[in-house]
């Protein structure tokens, strides 16, 4: 039977945040852990892996390498093999390599000391010319390196964020930087980041939420739906 349940009210993203952090506390990652060129190669490690894996092979490749000058013209192969255990070697060794190549055909060094000069917009757009990096890696970059209030939207900020009614799913995760940013306030944009990454993992998880219970349930449009009756998309 179709219920007449009514709409769950848009999303307030202070209230969520509070009840999300309210479950699974304040954030569980810093920002500042890294150099903006550590966190930008750490990036590109940790595709397509765990976090596990990628932060391994990250450690094997600082060990092994004294500095990104040596990274920069080392042989690949042997990089690959450095970091093999973060899955997709090969590849992930000529990547790195590009990307230290082209900071310093822009910047003359291999660091990003750069960015803080720039805007937030700037600095956004100027790593988007790197070779590779897209708007998630450029985002984390600016918000874990450099602290900058900007939402990076993995796989679990896009789910949870659509799911929830933040925004459309159509609108893919590339768009989904820019929605989402437009929408949180500075002031508590990394805290809904790990907020969301939290949840995603722990209850709204691909493929089956676990609504039943879920703390911001009120909030969310997919779980209005799912009471309704209405068909719902469970794919993540
Ligand atoms: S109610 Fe379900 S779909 Fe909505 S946020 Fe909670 S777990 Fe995710």
């Amino acid at each position: 039977m179709i219920s007449n349940s009514p709409s769950p009210p848009v999303p307030n993203a202070h209230e969520v945040l509070e009840l999300l952090e309210g479950k699974y506390g304040p954030p569980n990652m810093i920002q500042g852990r890294m150099s903006p060129i550590d966190e930008l190669i750490a990036c590109i490690l940790s595709q397509h892996t765990s976090d596990v894996n990628s932060f391994r092979a990250f450690d094997n490749l600082r060990a092994k390498y004294g500095s990104w000058e040596e990274v920069e013209t080392a042989d690949p192969e042997e990089i690959a093999d450095t970091i093999r255990c973060g899955g997709l070697a090969n590849s992930k060794s000529v990547r790195i390599q590009e990307v230290l190549r082209a900071i310093r055909q822009e910047t003359g060094t291999l660091n990003l000391d750069c960015l803080s000069e720039l805007s937030d917009t700037e600095a956004r757009d100027w790593l988007l010319k790197l070779p590779g990096v897209g708007p998630k890696t450029a985002a984390i970059v600016l918000c874990f390196a450099l602290g900058r209030p900007v939402i990076p939207v993995d796989t679990h900020v896009f789910r949870v964020a659509w799911r929830m009614g933040f925004i459309e799913k159509k609108i893919g995760e590339g768009k989904a930087h820019d929605v989402l940013q437009a929408l949180i306030s500075p002031e508590i944009i990394f805290r809904f980041h790990v907020a969301l990454i939290n949840h995603g993992r722990q209850t709204c998880k691909a493929p089956t939420p676990r609504c039943k219970g879920c703390i911001v349930n009120s909030y969310c449009r997919f779980h209005s739906q799912l009471e309704s009756n209405v068909p719902v998309d469970v794919n993540s």
